[in-house]
């Protein structure tokens, strides 16, 4: 049987341990790796949706330096992949299976069409480490606390990682490719292309390089150190994570080897994996977490819903008076990236001292992080806002003033982001006015803004709020 196999890669931009990859190469057959800028692709946010294609391309240039070949094409899913298997003869297609609501609906459509096609269609695991269904609790429910979750899945087998695959037969004609270059991601940046691209780690070799790196150097001091935010003491593997440039199992057995040498940290670094996985449960289960207050109990809260409110405005553009919060907004802007703390930080000031309703913060993570996720988002701006699983108490307000105090105490974060607040600021703090758009006028030598919302005040309102609802 010498008809080819399409592989379907979109999130899984990798040769080792790529389960769906190894099925396809392993039948020996041809096989016609693909990337669709697909209908949910489109949706994606400026920056996610441009490094996707980046990753997209780098994958790309490794499967020719194993002989085969990634195609890239655009349209919708469905149309693409019936129109190459009627270009080809192809009478399979594998992919990697996702799990938040867009993806899931797109697979089943396209797996109908198949079957209706008489096409075999195979999803296949390796986005996570174990699929959402596989933990359950003792009643058959589903998980809504971290802990216990953490407990259920902590001494579950997580296979052995899987070898790039030793050939990828290549067919004798391939089809025609689109070149991505034309599809011009960068353009919805804005002038934050060159200045964010500066900061990325491409491909599945830098990913490897970067856990490589974080295990020799910074695993033993990871639970010490990973609260503060001007030391460079966590992963950073959320990018390449998201883009499946490295597997959540080569992550984890790196964790354990760590564990078993006694490094102090490594425990706490297999715990925080476990929340992605944990984010990808809940969304699972309940995909409304995505759009929806998960609590129904807060839909009745007086959120402020308009998007386009100055405050709105300052909060995107690092100007709301409050330092820790701007370096937190400005380190987003430049490197699409934020540090966890800083996240809780920055959305904590959104949704409790100026009342803003999580979506809006969760709107504009998913345009300027280059490790947006669907569900690690989803589930961190509910839980800050308290309307989530397994959320803050709606009384915790992060006080960014103690939280500077305890987490960045030699102002090293704050002075590195923000230009305004540095005799003499660095490449860092100038880059922000540099990537930011021509409209919004921001120059470095603007004054620094008084708070937008003083830290009691808005406190004090939140609090109120709260306590006149019981949840
Ligand atoms: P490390 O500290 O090195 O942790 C290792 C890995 O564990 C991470 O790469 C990540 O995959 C996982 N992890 C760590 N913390 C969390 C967490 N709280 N939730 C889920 N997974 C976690 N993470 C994303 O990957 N994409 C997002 O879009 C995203 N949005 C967030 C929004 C808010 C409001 C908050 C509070 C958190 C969000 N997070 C998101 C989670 C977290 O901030 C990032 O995963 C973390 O900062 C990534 O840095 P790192 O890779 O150095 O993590």
């Amino acid at each position: 049987m010498t008809n080819p196999i399409i592989y379907w890669t979109r999130r899984d931009f990798r040769l080792g341990d790529n389960p769906a990859l190894s099925a396809a190469a392993a039948s020996g057959r041809p096989v016609i790796p693909v990337f669709i800028l697909d209908e949910v692709a489109e949706s994606h946010g400026a920056c996610p949706k441009w490094r996707l294609g980046l990753g997209a391309e780098a994958f790309g240039a490794a499967l020719a330096g194993v002989g085969s070949k990634l195609v890239f094409r655009r349209g919708a899913a469905q149309d693409v992949l019936l129109d190459l298997i009627a270009e080809t003869g192809a009478d399979e297609v594998h992919w990697t299976r996702l799990y938040d609501p867009d993806a899931i609906a797109r697979d089943t459509g396209v797996k109908a069409a198949l079957k209706a096609a008489d096409i075999t269609a195979e999803s296949h695991p390796g986005h996570l480490l174990f699929e959402p269904w596989e933990a359950e609790t003792k009643a058959g429910g589903i998980y809504r606390v971290y802990s216990p979750f953490w407990r259920a899945v902590k001494d579950k087998n997580v296979p052995a990682l899987l070898p790039v695959p030793g050939r990828i037969e290549a067919p004798d004609v391939w089809p025609k490719t689109e070149d991505p270059a034309t599809w011009n991601l960068a353009g919805d940046m804005r002038r934050g292309a060159p200045i964010v691209a500066g900061h990325l780690c491409l491909g599945e070799a830098a990913a490897a390089d970067r856990l490589a790196h974080f295990v020799e150097t910074r695993i033993g001091a990871y639970k010490d150190e990973r609260n503060f935010p001007a030391v460079p003491a966590t992963s950073k593997l959320s990018e390449n994570l998201t883009y499946g440039e490295i597997s959540p199992r080569s992550a984890w057995h790196a964790g354990m080897r760590a564990m078993h040498e006694g490094q102090p940290g490594a425990e706490h670094f297999l715990k925080e994996l476990v929340w992605r996985e944990f984010a990808y449960h809940l969304i699972y289960h309940t995909p409304e977490i995505a759009t929806r207050n998960w609590r129904e109990g807060w839909d009745s809260f007086p959120w402020r819903e308009d998007s386009d409110a100055p405050e709105v405005l300052a909060w995107t553009q690092g100007r709301t008076g409050i330092p820790l919060v701007d370096a937190a907004m400005r380190e987003l802007y430049v490197t699409g990236l934020m540090h966890n703390r800083t996240r809780m930080i920055a959305a904590s000031y959104l949704t409790k001292h100026m009342l803003c309703h999580w979506k809006i913060g969760q709107a504009w993570f998913a345009e300027c992080l280059i490790d947006w996720d669907p569900a690690s988002n989803a589930m961190g701006w509910q839980w800050v806002a308290g309307s989530g699983p397994d959320a803050a108490p709606y009384f915790r307000i992060f006080n960014p003033l103690t939280q500077q105090d305890k987490f960045d105490p030699d102002a090293g974060y704050t002075h590195r982001w923000v230009a305004e607040l540095a005799a003499d600021p660095g490449a860092d703090a100038r880059a922000f006015f540099e990537a930011t758009p021509k409209a919004w006028g921001l120059s470095a030598s603007d004054p620094y803004p008084d708070p937008i919302v003083d830290l009691k005040v808005g406190r004090d309102r939140a609090l109120e709020a709260y306590s006149a609802r019981a949840f």
